[in-house]
């Protein structure tokens, strides 16, 4: 059963339309697979369209970024009812947060001398919604430079011209409209977020408190020690297990759909109480 419950359309900050993502999918040879795009469930209309044409399981998903100890962490939610208001509400309070801060973001860079940044930005994102990546891509493609990885050191984060903090909704409020609407709440890539395990530890044990259900063991980029290591903390933490790529689509990223590390049989997986799937 190969499964993939973390992958990204243009509806954020993916290359490919919610269809051509569902058939690289059924392509690469998934079962089940989740379109979780960043703060937004626009897409997941068109990927079941597609999903049902190809004959896969699509798992609506959403990856919804939230604030933890005044740090962004990204929380997944398996399962999720699209028309349930509480998320919808949540979401739209993230989609106008991107707005503003985007706007703020451009300011920024007209200080540091890229002038137009947030209309070459908009010219970018596909659907409207604008994240860092698309930023990224502007400055890359502006020549100002040479890839994404310089971009975000240079430009996207703490203090740069273009750093801005993350003001979303708190990780309690986020697990809310994730249970809200009847999903599972994952705490996607636990090893992403420049902490030292003792702070992770400490996050998984507040999203726990939270009622966080799950954490991602197996990534795209995971190693067979990280797998073990995540797989320890499932145990401690008492959380179910989930595997997802976090495929992009960018030009570069190695990452594939569908192409990941099998999880460790022992683990309680987050499909273990989906009764259609067993
Ligand atoms: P946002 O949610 O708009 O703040 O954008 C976050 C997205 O930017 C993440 O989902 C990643 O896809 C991307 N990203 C964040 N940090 C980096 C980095 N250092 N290099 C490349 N991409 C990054
Ligand atoms: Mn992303
Ligand atoms: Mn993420
Ligand atoms: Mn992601």
């Amino acid at each position: 059963m190969k499964i993939d419950l973390h992958n990204h359309s243009y509806y954020s900050d993916g290359v490919l339309s919610p269809s051509e993502v569902v058939r690289l999918a059924k392509k690469e040879g998934c079962d089940v697979f989740a379109l979780t795009d960043h703060d937004t469930i626009d897409g997941l209309i068109e990927a079941q369209q597609q999903a049902d044409e190809s004959d896969l399981k699509l798992i609506h998903g959403v990856e919804i970024s939230a604030m933890w100890s005044n740090m962004t962490v990204h929380i997944v939610g398996l399962g999720v009812d699209i028309n349930n208001e509480t998320l919808q509400t949540g979401l739209k309070q993230h989609q106008e947060f991107r707005q503003a801060r985007a706007e703020k973001m451009a300011r920024g860079l007209g200080g540091a001398g890229v002038f137009g940044a947030l209309e070459k930005t908009q010219a970018i994102a596909k659907k409207g919604m604008i994240t860092r990546t698309h930023f990224a891509q502007m400055l890359v493609q502006e020549g100002v430079c040479k890839d994404m990885k310089s971009v975000f050191k240079r430009f996207l984060t703490g203090k740069k011209p273009g750093g801005v903090g993350g003001k979303w909704a708190e990780f309690d409020e986020v697990i809310s409209w994730i249970h809200a609407a009847g999903g599972k709440a994952v705490l996607a890539h636990p090893l992403r977020y420049r902490m030292t395990n003792t702070k992770v530890k400490r996050l998984l044990s507040h999203l726990s408190g939270a009622g966080l259900d799950g954490v991602e063991v197996v990534t795209g980029s995971s190693s067979a020690d990280e797998i073990t290591l995540v797989s320890q903390w499932t145990k401690e933490f008492d959380l179910l297990s989930s595997i997802g790529s976090d495929y992009h689509g960018w030009s570069g990223q190695r990452v594939r759909i569908g192409h990941l590390q099998d999880m460790p049989k022992v683990n309680k997986t987050v499909w273990q109480d989906w009764s259609w799937l067993n």
